[in-house]
């Protein structure tokens, strides 16, 4: 949508790709066509973009390049870090230690290996969608090969413990995967603080483009390719490099990088301030997620009796884009499992909206989205009462 007058407060579900990330795919599109496994000029310089984007996430999380595996996006990399890694050990079926606010990418991938015979432990999440560090430590068993847990919850924004489980899951000696995905460009994401073992991340959630990510892999760490191919990626991803891809991710982390601290302050004053006006002007809203343990771009809010649909759909209308957690299944609205999982009645799940600010976003959208929400809610609470 290039339509100047839309309001766009859905980046947890995906971002505007930034110009200067068009300007180079472009360039690499047009003028590095070469395969990166050729060892002419073409070739090499089609590499050099390759080890370049490589570099650029390398650096944004504080990880050595040859630790970066380039996937098509973190669905891809999850399914890496879960599958790939314990498939590859071995064989025999062991524990998994995991959440109950996963995203799908990981819950299904955990799903197969139930499946195959592997035990996994969820770890509930309490009502501000925070899981306990100690409790998930407390799950590791002599069988568990592996921990799963999010760094930031993709709809409440609620972000968790994991330098606490990381260090404490280090001494265990038990591997440690989390999806940074909804962190990555939001938050620092430094693996010389957290030592995680295995990190995913996508590019079209930090100004990137879609298909691209990566899953970075602490050394050591052996894993069956998830695509058997060529020898690419250190023979661990097989299939040509998606160079322009790959290049766009690594712009998208350098512009994280140098703008971190700058895109926090913005966010969170344009979130909080919509927060707010909301608090000020709507009755009977409950916010999901507690400071200061949540992203600083993303709100999610229970309008009570109010069908987050229906808002949603009113706001497009006028429009503003915002997300319900609900997932549409076979026709019916279901209800966000992961706000299910903080202890909210099906109804209050449904009443749920997420906004989620980024690059682009200004006061003045917030407040028109606030001269028009109070209106809508109460709409949409008359018509639901009658
Ligand atoms: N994990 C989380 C937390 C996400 O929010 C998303 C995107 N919705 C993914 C994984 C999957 O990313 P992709 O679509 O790039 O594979």
């Amino acid at each position: 949508m290039s339509g100047a007058a839309r309001i766009y407060l859905d980046h947890n579900a995906t971002t505007p790709v930034r110009e200067e990330v068009v300007a180079e795919m472009t360039r690499v599109l047009r003028d590095c066509y070469g395969n990166p496994s050729s060892v002419h000029a073409e070739g090499e310089e089609a590499r050099a973009v390759v080890d370049r984007a490589r570099e650029r996430v390398a650096s944004l999380l504080r990880a050595a390049p040859d630790e970066v595996l380039l996937t098509a996006g973190a669905t891809e990399a999850n399914n890496t870090a879960l599958l790939g890694v314990l498939r590859g050990r071995g064989g025999v079926p062991g524990h998994v230690v995991a959440t109950t606010i996963e995203h799908p990418s990981v819950e299904a991938p955990l799903a197969v290996l139930e499946r195959e015979g592997w035990r996994v432990t969820r770890v509930p999440a309490d009502e501000d969608g925070r899981v306990d560090a100690q409790q998930v430590l407390a799950a590791v068993e002599p069988e568990t090969r592996l921990a799963s847990v999010i760094w930031a919850n993709n709809e409440t924004g609620a972000v968790q413990p994991v330098a606490e489980i990381a260090q404490g899951l280090a001494a265990r000696g038990v591997l440690f995967h989390t999806d940074a995905t909804q962190a990555v460009g939001k938050l620092p994401v430094d693996l010389s603080e957290v030592p995680a073992d295995l990190v995913s991340l996508t590019a079209h959630k930090l100004g990137g483009p879609k298909g691209a990510g990566a899953l970075v892999a602490r050394r050591a760490i052996g894993f069956e390719p998830r695509l058997h191919g060529g020898p690419q990626e250190g023979r661990r991803r097989g299939g040509t490099e998606n160079v322009a891809g790959a290049a766009g991710l690594g712009v998208a982390c350098e512009l994280a990088e140098r703008e971190l601290p700058e895109r926090r302050r913005h966010a969170a004053a344009l979130r909080d301030r919509l927060w707010e006006g909301i608090r000020a002007k709507i009755p009977r809203v409950r916010r999901n997620g507690a400071e200061p343990f949540v992203l600083p771009n993303t709100l999610n809010a229970e309008f009570a009796g109010a069908a987050g649909e229906l808002v949603l759909q009113a706001l497009d209308l006028e429009g503003i884009a915002v997300s319900s957690g609900a997932a549409c299944a076979s026709g019916s609205i279901e209800p966000s499992g992961v706000l299910l999982a903080m202890g909210r009645s099906p109804e209050e799940a449904r009443s749920a909206l997420r906004f989620s600010v980024g690059h682009g976003v200004d006061e003045s959208q917030i407040d028109r989205v606030l001269s028009v929400l109070p209106e809508i809610v109460e709409r949409v609470r008359a018509a639901g009462a009658r």
